[in-house]
């Protein structure tokens, strides 16, 4: 059973003020595998404290001396991959080969694109006036992160901080603390001055919402649910700090009838089931043009009839379990609702996977002949579910695509380039992927109305970290 007794403050290993403590659980078989210690607003206090005692030289560092530390994080970060992916498997129920390759990689693919993007960044700038305009390191920043993109989240927060000489507070989400732990080990190991990473577990209520009406952070980078993005809005209003936000989504997939429909399908269908349907951008919503609907529905079934379940701890592509008992009674009540609205259970329903007894498991679920107007063609379901509502022209599809209150991606599936760029031009929504190709590491990620503010990744995502300060040429 594993102990995480220790929250990482001011360069050591330290221990929280108080007594309190959760279990973490395992998904895939309900059992406890450990205990971690839940913060408190002393804690917060003094890892505040430790970063802004920091933030006086560290935001004075050069940009080479930040590249070389960050080179140093790379290589730790590499070392440490294998336990990365172990951990997630353990805590939140990645299957071992994404948990490798695609969850506990995203902390190098983006630490990679930061880099980049430091590289090009210039810190100082000649206004076309002859103004001179510096941008500086915000400052002590507040980071919170999810359980569903554990590391991807974390690298997308605690790298740009590091990259531009902000210092931070990191609390991860409560659900998945081991990955957490070990990043704040491999920050460690690259070597950063005490107090520039600080590590405090707990949850929302008490830790996040302490750091959110903090007077001594000077931002607070949030990602997760629409409910605490508000929360953390609301905390931070009095002390009027920058706040970004990533939020959820219902992410619209607009099939036309003239897309390579067998590969686009199939491929469609899997991403929503990616990760269990645990993502934020799943292409959840399936629009599907009349004409091809009846076809659409058979390779839509024929791909969720062959998706496989399963142990995360198995190599291969199969999918894995919902992060925890909580989901797996929200994803079930979801599926019990659309029953209840009428919608038609395509394939899936309600329970577990045959032959599967233990464990958060839930079948892969498609809904179709949906109304729009559903709740679960409105809500996000977080889970391996995907509702398929029909449309007759292009207009219509465009506004039953913008007619949500979130807007973080979508998705198009034509043959013809003209329609594609005529539909994306008219989507709200801050990432597009068009025939299952999509943005890369490095590219900004963020979502447009309820689904948040702010960028994450490559430049945009070192510009939220970034203060702007302008003066005159000097003259004596
Ligand atoms: P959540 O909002 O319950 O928790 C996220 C984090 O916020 C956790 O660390 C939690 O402890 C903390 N938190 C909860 N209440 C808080 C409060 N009042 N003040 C401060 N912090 C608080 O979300 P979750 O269930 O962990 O994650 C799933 C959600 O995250 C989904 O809605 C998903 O769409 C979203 N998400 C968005 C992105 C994105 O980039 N847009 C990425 C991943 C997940």
């Amino acid at each position: 059973m594993l102990t995480l007794n220790k929250f990482y403050i001011d360069g050591a290993w330290v221990d929280p003020a108080s007594d309190a403590t959760m279990p973490i659980m395992n998904p895939a078989t309900e059992a406890q595998i450990g205990t971690v210690s839940m913060g408190s607003s002393e804690d917060v206090d003094r890892a505040v404290a430790a970063a802004k005692r920091a933030f006086e030289t560290f935001s004075m560092t050069t940009k080479d001396e930040r590249l070389a530390l960050l080179k140093k994080l790379r290589v730790a970060t590499e070392a440490r991959l294998g336990d990365l992916a172990k951990a997630m498997t353990a805590e939140m129920g990645a299957p071992a080969t994404m948990s490798l390759g695609v969850q506990a990689d995203a902390g190098l693919g983006h630490l990679d694109h930061f880099i980049t993007a430091l590289e090009t960044l210039n810190e100082e700038e000649i206004l076309y006036n002859s103004d001179i305009i510096s941008h500086e390191p915000i400052g002590v920043c507040g980071l919170i992160t999810p359980w569903n993109w554990p590391i991807n989240q974390i690298a997308l927060k605690v790298v740009p901080a590091l990259a531009t000489g902000a210092t931070c507070v990191l609390k991860p989400s409560e659900h998945t603390p081991m990955s957490a732990q070990i990043y704040a080990e491999i920050v460690d190991a690259a070597g950063y001055p005490a107090g520039v990473f600080n590590l405090v577990q707990g949850d929302g209520m008490s830790v996040g919402s302490a750091m959110s009406r903090h007077p001594d952070i000077d931002m607070m980078s949030f990602t997760g649910s629409t409910r605490a993005g508000t929360a953390v809005s609301k905390d931070a209003a009095d002390t009027v700090k920058r706040v970004t936000l990533e939020l959820g989504g219902k992410s619209p997939n607009l099939v036309f009838a003239d897309a390579d429909l067998d590969k686009r399908i199939k491929e469609s269908v899997a991403g929503c089931f990616y990760n269990t349907g645990q993502s934020c951008n799943a292409p959840t919503r399936l629009l599907v043009e009349r004409s091809c609907y009846d076809e659409v529905l058979e390779i839509a079934k024929s791909v969720a009839l062959a998706q496989e379940v399963g142990d995360p701890t198995q190599e291969g592509d199969h999918i894995g379990p919902l992060f925890d008992k909580i989901q797996y009674d929200r994803v079930q009540a979801m599926i019990q609702m659309g029953i209840d609205e009428g919608a038609r259970v395509l394939v899936g329903g309600l329970g577990r996977p045959d032959g599967i007894e233990k464990g958060w498991f839930v079948k892969p679920t498609i809904f179709c002949d949906v109304d729009h107007d559903m709740r679960i063609s409105r809500e996000e379901i977080f889970g391996p579910v995907l509702v398929i509502t029909a449309f007759d022209t292009e207009q219509d599809a465009i506004r039953m695509a913008n007619d949500t209150e979130y807007g973080l991606a979508a998705y198009v599936q034509t043959s013809d380039p003209e329609r594609a760029a005529r539909v994306v031009r008219q989507l709200r929504a801050g990432t597009i992927q068009i025939n299952g190709r999509g943005p890369d590491y490095g590219s900004p990620f963020g979502g447009y109305k309820q689904s948040g503010n702010g960028r994450e990744g490559g430049m945009l995502g070192l510009e939220d970290y970034l203060e702007v300060k302008v003066r005159p040429p000097f003259v004596a």
